[in-house]
Protein backbone atom coordinates (compact mmCIF):
# COMPACT_ATOMS: atom_id res chain seq x y z
CA UNK A 1 0.00 0.00 0.00
CA UNK A 2 2.65 1.92 0.39
CA UNK A 3 2.60 2.95 -3.23
CA UNK A 4 -0.50 4.62 -3.04
CA UNK A 5 -0.23 6.70 0.28
CA UNK A 6 -0.24 10.43 -0.75
CA UNK A 7 2.85 11.83 -2.47
CA UNK A 8 4.46 13.82 0.48
CA UNK A 9 4.88 10.76 2.47
CA UNK A 10 6.24 9.39 -0.20
CA UNK A 11 8.87 11.91 -0.66
CA UNK A 12 10.25 11.56 3.32
CA UNK A 13 11.36 7.92 2.50
CA UNK A 14 12.49 8.92 -0.88
CA UNK A 15 14.09 12.34 -0.69
CA UNK A 16 16.69 10.89 1.42
CA UNK A 17 18.66 8.44 -0.67
CA UNK A 18 17.57 9.13 -4.04
CA UNK A 19 20.12 11.13 -6.05
CA UNK A 20 18.42 12.64 -9.16
CA UNK A 21 20.06 14.72 -12.29
CA UNK A 22 17.34 15.68 -14.07
CA UNK A 23 13.45 14.97 -14.89
CA UNK A 24 11.26 15.49 -17.52
CA UNK A 25 7.96 16.07 -16.89
CA UNK A 26 5.76 16.15 -20.34
CA UNK A 27 2.34 17.70 -20.96
CA UNK A 28 0.20 17.66 -23.22
CA UNK A 29 -1.66 20.71 -24.25
CA UNK A 30 -5.01 20.73 -25.54
CA UNK A 31 -4.80 22.39 -28.82
CA UNK A 32 -7.30 19.65 -30.38
CA UNK A 33 -10.87 19.03 -29.74
CA UNK A 34 -11.27 16.80 -26.86
CA UNK A 35 -12.25 13.41 -27.57
CA UNK A 36 -14.63 11.74 -25.22
CA UNK A 37 -17.66 13.04 -25.09
CA UNK A 38 -18.85 12.88 -21.00
CA UNK A 39 -22.20 12.16 -20.01
CA UNK A 40 -21.41 11.73 -16.25
CA UNK A 41 -24.07 13.98 -15.38
CA UNK A 42 -26.65 11.79 -16.99
CA UNK A 43 -24.81 8.96 -14.53
CA UNK A 44 -24.34 6.03 -17.29
CA UNK A 45 -21.78 7.24 -19.12
CA UNK A 46 -21.05 6.78 -22.82
CA UNK A 47 -17.73 7.37 -23.80
CA UNK A 48 -17.59 8.32 -27.23
CA UNK A 49 -14.17 9.09 -29.62
CA UNK A 50 -15.03 10.94 -32.27
CA UNK A 51 -11.64 11.79 -34.35
CA UNK A 52 -10.50 8.75 -35.66
CA UNK A 53 -12.42 6.73 -38.40
CA UNK A 54 -13.36 3.45 -36.35
CA UNK A 55 -15.27 4.59 -33.75
CA UNK A 56 -15.35 3.42 -30.97
CA UNK A 57 -18.25 2.94 -28.35
CA UNK A 58 -17.61 2.15 -25.05
CA UNK A 59 -20.45 0.65 -23.17
CA UNK A 60 -19.85 0.73 -19.74
CA UNK A 61 -20.26 -2.24 -17.74
CA UNK A 62 -22.75 -2.80 -15.29
CA UNK A 63 -19.84 -2.87 -12.54
CA UNK A 64 -18.98 0.65 -13.31
CA UNK A 65 -23.05 1.78 -14.17
CA UNK A 66 -24.19 0.53 -10.89
CA UNK A 67 -20.63 2.02 -9.09
CA UNK A 68 -21.09 5.29 -10.68
CA UNK A 69 -24.90 5.59 -10.07
CA UNK A 70 -24.18 4.57 -5.73
CA UNK A 71 -21.04 7.48 -5.79
CA UNK A 72 -24.18 9.94 -6.85
CA UNK A 73 -26.91 9.17 -5.17
CA UNK A 74 -27.79 10.10 -1.48
CA UNK A 75 -27.61 6.45 0.37
CA UNK A 76 -27.13 5.86 4.06
CA UNK A 77 -23.54 5.40 5.50
CA UNK A 78 -25.00 2.72 7.78
CA UNK A 79 -26.43 0.76 4.76
CA UNK A 80 -23.76 -1.39 3.45
CA UNK A 81 -24.04 -1.48 -0.69
CA UNK A 82 -22.00 -4.38 -2.77
CA UNK A 83 -21.57 -2.60 -6.08
CA UNK A 84 -18.05 -1.34 -5.11
CA UNK A 85 -17.60 -4.61 -4.12
CA UNK A 86 -18.40 -5.77 -7.52
CA UNK A 87 -16.55 -2.95 -9.41
CA UNK A 88 -13.18 -4.41 -7.40
CA UNK A 89 -13.74 -7.73 -7.77
CA UNK A 90 -13.85 -7.24 -11.89
CA UNK A 91 -11.05 -4.79 -12.24
CA UNK A 92 -8.85 -5.02 -9.72
CA UNK A 93 -7.24 -8.05 -10.63
CA UNK A 94 -6.04 -6.00 -13.78
CA UNK A 95 -3.91 -3.62 -11.91
CA UNK A 96 -2.43 -6.40 -9.38
CA UNK A 97 -1.82 -8.70 -12.44
CA UNK A 98 -0.21 -6.17 -15.13
CA UNK A 99 2.83 -3.55 -14.71
CA UNK A 100 0.24 -0.98 -16.05
CA UNK A 101 -1.83 -0.07 -13.03
CA UNK A 102 -5.02 2.35 -12.37
CA UNK A 103 -3.76 4.28 -9.31
CA UNK A 104 -7.00 5.13 -8.21
CA UNK A 105 -8.19 1.81 -7.70
CA UNK A 106 -5.91 1.18 -5.45
CA UNK A 107 -6.99 4.47 -3.74
CA UNK A 108 -10.51 2.96 -3.84
CA UNK A 109 -10.01 -0.29 -2.32
CA UNK A 110 -8.20 1.20 0.40
CA UNK A 111 -10.42 3.70 1.65
CA UNK A 112 -13.65 1.23 0.93
CA UNK A 113 -11.80 -1.11 3.84
CA UNK A 114 -11.10 1.75 5.89
CA UNK A 115 -14.96 2.64 5.67
CA UNK A 116 -16.23 -0.77 5.89
CA UNK A 117 -13.85 -1.41 9.23
CA UNK A 118 -15.68 1.67 10.60
CA UNK A 119 -19.16 0.92 9.72
CA UNK A 120 -18.79 -2.42 11.22
CA UNK A 121 -17.74 -0.85 14.62
CA UNK A 122 -20.64 1.81 13.87
CA UNK A 123 -23.08 -0.78 13.68
CA UNK A 124 -21.78 -2.51 16.97
CA UNK A 125 -22.62 -0.09 18.91
CA UNK A 126 -25.73 0.69 17.02
CA UNK A 127 -27.57 -2.56 16.63
CA UNK A 128 -28.49 -2.75 20.60
CA UNK A 129 -30.37 -0.09 20.36
CA UNK A 130 -31.63 -0.11 17.32
CA UNK A 131 -30.01 3.42 16.49
CA UNK A 132 -30.02 4.52 12.71
CA UNK A 133 -28.01 7.26 10.75
CA UNK A 134 -31.16 9.34 10.72
CA UNK A 135 -31.42 8.84 14.50
CA UNK A 136 -31.65 12.43 16.75
CA UNK A 137 -30.08 12.47 19.85
CA UNK A 138 -33.89 13.73 21.85
CA UNK A 139 -35.48 10.61 20.01
CA UNK A 140 -32.65 8.12 21.60
CA UNK A 141 -32.93 10.20 25.18
CA UNK A 142 -36.24 9.12 24.91
CA UNK A 143 -36.70 5.85 23.54
CA UNK A 144 -33.47 4.02 24.60
CA UNK A 145 -34.01 1.76 27.36
CA UNK A 146 -31.05 2.55 29.87
CA UNK A 147 -31.29 3.12 33.60
CA UNK A 148 -30.34 6.91 34.11
CA UNK A 149 -29.21 9.18 31.59
CA UNK A 150 -25.64 9.19 32.57
CA UNK A 151 -25.58 6.28 31.04
CA UNK A 152 -27.31 7.34 28.25
CA UNK A 153 -25.37 10.34 27.25
CA UNK A 154 -21.95 8.45 27.90
CA UNK A 155 -23.76 5.91 25.30
CA UNK A 156 -24.79 8.90 22.91
CA UNK A 157 -21.63 9.91 22.52
CA UNK A 158 -19.76 7.00 22.06
CA UNK A 159 -22.75 6.33 18.90
CA UNK A 160 -22.48 9.96 17.83
CA UNK A 161 -18.03 9.86 17.60
CA UNK A 162 -18.07 6.70 15.72
CA UNK A 163 -21.19 7.85 13.39
CA UNK A 164 -19.01 11.21 12.17
CA UNK A 165 -16.16 9.28 12.19
CA UNK A 166 -17.89 6.87 9.65
CA UNK A 167 -19.33 9.95 7.61
CA UNK A 168 -15.82 10.86 7.05
CA UNK A 169 -14.79 7.76 5.75
CA UNK A 170 -17.65 7.13 3.77
CA UNK A 171 -17.05 10.21 1.80
CA UNK A 172 -13.62 9.97 1.10
CA UNK A 173 -14.29 6.22 -0.30
CA UNK A 174 -16.78 7.65 -2.15
CA UNK A 175 -15.00 10.05 -3.70
CA UNK A 176 -12.48 8.02 -5.31
CA UNK A 177 -15.31 5.98 -6.97
CA UNK A 178 -15.15 8.28 -9.85
CA UNK A 179 -11.03 8.61 -10.53
CA UNK A 180 -11.55 4.96 -10.78
CA UNK A 181 -13.76 4.36 -13.10
CA UNK A 182 -12.19 6.77 -15.16
CA UNK A 183 -8.90 5.37 -15.02
CA UNK A 184 -10.24 2.06 -15.83
CA UNK A 185 -11.93 3.42 -18.80
CA UNK A 186 -8.96 5.42 -19.98
CA UNK A 187 -6.69 2.18 -20.03
CA UNK A 188 -9.32 -0.07 -21.82
CA UNK A 189 -9.71 2.42 -24.37
CA UNK A 190 -6.09 3.03 -24.76
CA UNK A 191 -5.58 -0.70 -24.97
CA UNK A 192 -8.58 -0.78 -27.57
CA UNK A 193 -6.47 2.43 -29.38
CA UNK A 194 -3.27 0.77 -29.22
CA UNK A 195 -2.78 -2.96 -27.95
CA UNK A 196 1.19 -2.90 -28.93
CA UNK A 197 1.97 0.40 -27.40
CA UNK A 198 -0.13 -1.50 -23.55
CA UNK A 199 1.96 -4.65 -24.20
CA UNK A 200 5.04 -3.01 -24.12
CA UNK A 201 4.74 -1.28 -21.64
CA UNK A 202 3.50 -4.03 -19.67
CA UNK A 203 6.94 -5.51 -19.90
CA UNK A 204 9.72 -2.60 -19.03
CA UNK A 205 12.07 -3.38 -16.36
CA UNK A 206 13.85 -0.99 -13.85
CA UNK A 207 17.20 -0.37 -14.17
CA UNK A 208 17.86 -2.94 -11.05
CA UNK A 209 16.15 -5.57 -13.98
CA UNK A 210 12.64 -5.31 -11.15
CA UNK A 211 9.44 -4.75 -13.13
CA UNK A 212 8.55 -1.16 -13.86
CA UNK A 213 5.33 0.12 -13.07
CA UNK A 214 3.53 2.51 -15.01
CA UNK A 215 1.16 3.94 -12.78
CA UNK A 216 -2.23 5.82 -13.85
CA UNK A 217 -3.77 8.52 -12.19
CA UNK A 218 -7.11 10.94 -12.92
CA UNK A 219 -7.74 13.97 -11.66
CA UNK A 220 -10.59 16.42 -10.93
CA UNK A 221 -7.91 19.30 -11.33
CA UNK A 222 -4.47 18.86 -13.71
CA UNK A 223 -3.06 22.14 -13.97
CA UNK A 224 0.78 23.16 -14.67
CA UNK A 225 1.98 25.61 -11.56
CA UNK A 226 4.24 27.57 -13.79
CA UNK A 227 1.46 28.08 -16.50
CA UNK A 228 -1.50 29.38 -15.20
CA UNK A 229 -4.07 29.69 -17.68
CA UNK A 230 -3.08 26.20 -19.35
CA UNK A 231 -5.59 23.54 -19.62
CA UNK A 232 -3.71 19.79 -20.23
CA UNK A 233 -5.37 16.74 -20.53
CA UNK A 234 -2.12 14.27 -19.44
CA UNK A 235 1.06 14.55 -18.10
CA UNK A 236 3.69 11.97 -17.66
CA UNK A 237 5.99 11.55 -15.20
CA UNK A 238 9.49 10.27 -15.57
CA UNK A 239 12.91 10.49 -13.80
CA UNK A 240 16.02 8.94 -14.15
CA UNK A 241 18.22 8.54 -10.79
CA UNK A 242 21.67 6.95 -11.02
CA UNK A 243 20.43 3.61 -10.27
CA UNK A 244 16.60 3.87 -10.70
CA UNK A 245 13.83 5.16 -12.68
CA UNK A 246 11.22 6.89 -10.87
CA UNK A 247 8.33 9.34 -10.82
CA UNK A 248 9.51 10.77 -7.51
CA UNK A 249 11.80 12.72 -7.19
CA UNK A 250 12.61 16.40 -5.18
CA UNK A 251 12.62 17.78 -8.67
CA UNK A 252 9.11 16.35 -9.57
CA UNK A 253 7.78 17.21 -6.06
CA UNK A 254 9.27 20.90 -6.31
CA UNK A 255 7.31 21.21 -10.20
CA UNK A 256 4.34 19.74 -8.80
CA UNK A 257 3.20 19.80 -5.15
CA UNK A 258 0.64 17.26 -4.69
CA UNK A 259 1.05 14.97 -7.79
CA UNK A 260 0.52 11.57 -6.71
CA UNK A 261 3.56 9.06 -7.88
CA UNK A 262 5.76 6.15 -6.23
CA UNK A 263 9.42 5.74 -5.82
CA UNK A 264 9.81 2.83 -8.50
CA UNK A 265 7.42 2.94 -10.95
CA UNK A 266 6.67 6.07 -13.45
CA UNK A 267 3.13 7.96 -13.69
CA UNK A 268 0.48 9.26 -16.04
CA UNK A 269 -1.83 12.20 -14.93
CA UNK A 270 -5.10 12.42 -16.79
CA UNK A 271 -7.74 14.44 -16.38
CA UNK A 272 -11.46 12.76 -15.45
CA UNK A 273 -12.77 10.62 -18.72
CA UNK A 274 -9.85 11.26 -20.72
CA UNK A 275 -9.38 8.71 -23.57
CA UNK A 276 -7.17 6.31 -25.10
CA UNK A 277 -5.89 8.27 -27.45
CA UNK A 278 -4.78 10.90 -24.59
CA UNK A 279 -3.12 7.84 -22.62
CA UNK A 280 -1.51 6.73 -25.50
CA UNK A 281 0.14 9.98 -26.17
CA UNK A 282 1.47 9.97 -22.39
CA UNK A 283 2.78 6.63 -22.90
CA UNK A 284 4.62 7.49 -26.39
CA UNK A 285 6.44 10.21 -24.00
CA UNK A 286 7.18 7.56 -21.37
CA UNK A 287 8.14 4.98 -24.29
CA UNK A 288 10.80 7.41 -25.92
CA UNK A 289 11.88 8.70 -22.58
CA UNK A 290 12.55 5.11 -20.90
CA UNK A 291 14.29 4.15 -24.27
CA UNK A 292 16.36 7.38 -25.26
CA UNK A 293 16.77 8.96 -21.90
CA UNK A 294 20.71 9.94 -22.36
CA UNK A 295 19.53 11.30 -26.34
CA UNK A 296 17.13 13.18 -24.77
CA UNK A 297 19.35 14.88 -21.89
CA UNK A 298 21.78 15.32 -25.12
CA UNK A 299 18.75 17.26 -26.96
CA UNK A 300 17.76 19.51 -23.60
CA UNK A 301 21.48 20.72 -23.30
CA UNK A 302 21.63 21.43 -26.46
CA UNK A 303 18.49 23.47 -26.54
CA UNK A 304 19.62 25.51 -23.81
CA UNK A 305 17.48 28.10 -22.81
CA UNK A 306 15.41 27.32 -26.27
CA UNK A 307 14.23 24.32 -24.68
CA UNK A 308 10.40 23.95 -24.41
CA UNK A 309 9.39 22.13 -21.14
CA UNK A 310 6.63 20.00 -21.86
CA UNK A 311 7.97 18.08 -24.74
CA UNK A 312 6.29 19.79 -27.72
CA UNK A 313 9.20 22.28 -28.96
CA UNK A 314 8.96 21.92 -32.92
CA UNK A 315 11.59 19.43 -33.10
CA UNK A 316 11.54 17.93 -29.49
CA UNK A 317 11.72 13.66 -30.06
CA UNK A 318 9.61 13.07 -27.01
CA UNK A 319 6.10 15.25 -28.96
CA UNK A 320 7.27 13.55 -31.74
CA UNK A 321 6.98 10.32 -29.89
CA UNK A 322 3.94 10.92 -28.45
CA UNK A 323 2.07 12.26 -32.10
CA UNK A 324 3.13 8.80 -33.15
CA UNK A 325 1.72 6.42 -30.25
CA UNK A 326 -1.73 8.76 -30.79
CA UNK A 327 -1.43 7.94 -34.62
CA UNK A 328 -1.73 4.60 -33.57
CA UNK A 329 2.61 3.84 -34.57
CA UNK A 330 5.41 2.73 -32.18
CA UNK A 331 8.04 5.17 -32.15
CA UNK A 332 10.74 2.82 -32.94
ZN1 LIG B 1 2.66 15.53 -25.00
Amino acid sequence: MQNYLPIYKIWLSGILFLGWNVFVASAQLLPRQPTVVNHIDSIVPRFIKSNIEDQIIFEPTREMDDVLRYARSTVDPMKRNLSTDQFLRRYLPYSQTRLMKNGDIAYLEFYYHKYLTTLKECLAIANPHNLEFITSRRAFFKNASLETRKEKRRYWRKFDTKRNELITNFFSFREHIIPAVSTEVAMILQEEHFPELTASMNKLQNLDKSPLEVTIYSNRILAIPEKKNATIAGLSIISKCEDIFTSGSPAVRNAYPGLRGSNKGLAVHLRLFEDGVTLSHELGHLYYLYYKWEEYVSYIRRKGKDYEPGGHGPDDPSGLAARMTENGQMPF
